[in-house]
Order: structure tokens, then C-alpha cells, then sequence
């Protein structure tokens, strides 16, 4: 039910946006959730992202939300609304790179490693000061940060999802100091409410919405 996640509120009282993350979910159960006037919608893969993309309406806000391989860039460049898994320098070059020889600005987040689960991506924490220390000096030319996004442990340890989530929270308050961000994009069908207590202003929910 999209309803439900409809003018959500974080801790601090600030809007939250939602991703629906239709990965699973068919073109005809898309357009469900787009008809109760739902425009952002979230894929973890290139090849369904671009099927999707080109079968459904043209004023959907595609988010890509899984890893990217840079070779796969190029085919959701040119409508792709927000990348939250950028995980790599080299991706980050990347993007940079195709987005000035196409002559546009790429929006993306940062993807932070919070979780110690092997099978998560992203920076570690530690080397989200580069990353800044470069945009500030303007190495990412046509690039837009725009925010943080993680993903906490696949757990029932509440206290260790909080831990995640309040690391990425102060994360976001100390480089918003540093350059204005707008999205902190955290939280999934299980773990949302507890993003809102850290204040995530962006979540991607899958099974709550389209089961
Ligand atoms: C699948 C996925 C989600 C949504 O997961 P649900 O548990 O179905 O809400 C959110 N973020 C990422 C990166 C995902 O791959």
C-alpha cells in the first residue's frame, strides 16, 4: 500500500520521500502504484531499469539502487533520476566523465558501507572525506551529490540497525556542513521506521508496497 508511506515525517519533522522499489514487480503492478499519483520508482538492475523505462509513463523518477558496473552507466545516463549506489572512485569518475561528454549533470549519493555484512557495498566511512575533498575542488565537474544512502545489517538486532543508522545520520549532518546535501537515503520495508528515528528523509520500500 503506497498510501501508507504518503506524507511520512522523520524524527526532526522533515518530509520523507519514497522510493517504491518495484525490483520484483511487474510493469502492470507499476502503473498501480503510479496511478495513486506515485512518481518515484526504484530498480536494483540496469537491464530492468532500461525495459522498464522505456515501457512505462515518461514523468517516473527513475532512482537506481544497486551496484552499477561502470560499463552499464551509459545506458541509464540520459534519464536516470537519482544513482543512490555510488560505491567506488572509479564509478564516480566514470559518471563524471560520460556526463561531460554528453554535456549534462548526473545526480547521485554517495553509498556508505555501515553494515559489516560482506555483501553490502559502498565507502567506508572513512573515505567519504575524499570524496568530499574532491567535489569541493571541483574534480567532479558535471556531478551532483546530493546525499548519502546505506544499508543497514539483514537483522532482528534492532540496537545494531540504530548503531548503522546513527553513524550515517552524523555522517550526513558533518558534510552538510561541508556542501549543501538534500537527500539522506536510508530505510527499507523492515528497517524504515527506525531510519526515521535517525532521520532519513528518503526511503526505498519494495515488499510493503507492492505485496
Ligand atoms: C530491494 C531493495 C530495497 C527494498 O527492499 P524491501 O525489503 O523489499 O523494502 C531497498 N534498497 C535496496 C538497495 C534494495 O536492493
Amino acid at each position: 500500500m503506497i498510501n501508507n508511506f504518503k506524507n511520512l515525517k522523520n524524527k526532526n519533522g522533515d518530509d520523507v520521500e519514497t522510493v517504491a522499489v518495484s525490483k520484483r514487480s511487474t510493469t502492470n503492478e507499476i502503473m498501480k502504484v503510479y496511478d495513486e499519483n506515485h512518481k518515484n520508482f526504484g530498480e536494483n538492475r540496469v537491464k530492468d531499469l532500461v525495459v522498464k523505462y522505456n515501457k512505462l509513463p515518461k514523468d517516473i523518477r527513475w532512482h537506481m539502487i544497486g551496484h552499477l558496473q561502470r560499463n552499464k552507466v551509459k545506458d541509464i545516463i540520459e534519464f536516470i533520476h537519482l544513482i543512490h549506489s555510488v560505491d567506488s572512485f572509479r564509478l564516480i569518475d566514470h559518471i563524471n566523465k560520460l556526463s561531460i561528454d554528453k554535456n549534462i549533470f548526473t545526480n547521485i549519493l554517495i553509498q556508505v558501507k555501515i553494515s559489516n555484512d560482506d555483501s553490502k557495498y559502498g565507502f567506508l566511512p572513512e573515505e567519504v572525506d575524499i570524496i568530499f575533498g574532491n567535489y569541493i575542488s571541483k574534480n567532479y565537474k558535471n556531478i551532483k551529490i546530493l546525499g548519502l544512502m546505506g544499508m543497514a545489517t539483514f537483522s532482528s538486532n534492532t540496537s545494531l540497525i540504530e548503531s548503522e543508522f546513527s553513524l550515517l545520520s552524523r555522517l550526513y549532518d558533518k558534510y552538510s556542513k561541508v556542501t549543501p546535501l538534500k537527500y539522506l537515503s536510508m530505510g527499507m520495508s523492515g528497517d524504515y521506521l527506525l531510519a526515521l528515528k535517525y532521520n532519513s528523509n528518503m526511503i526505498r520500500i519494495g515488499s510493503a508496497i507492492f505485496n
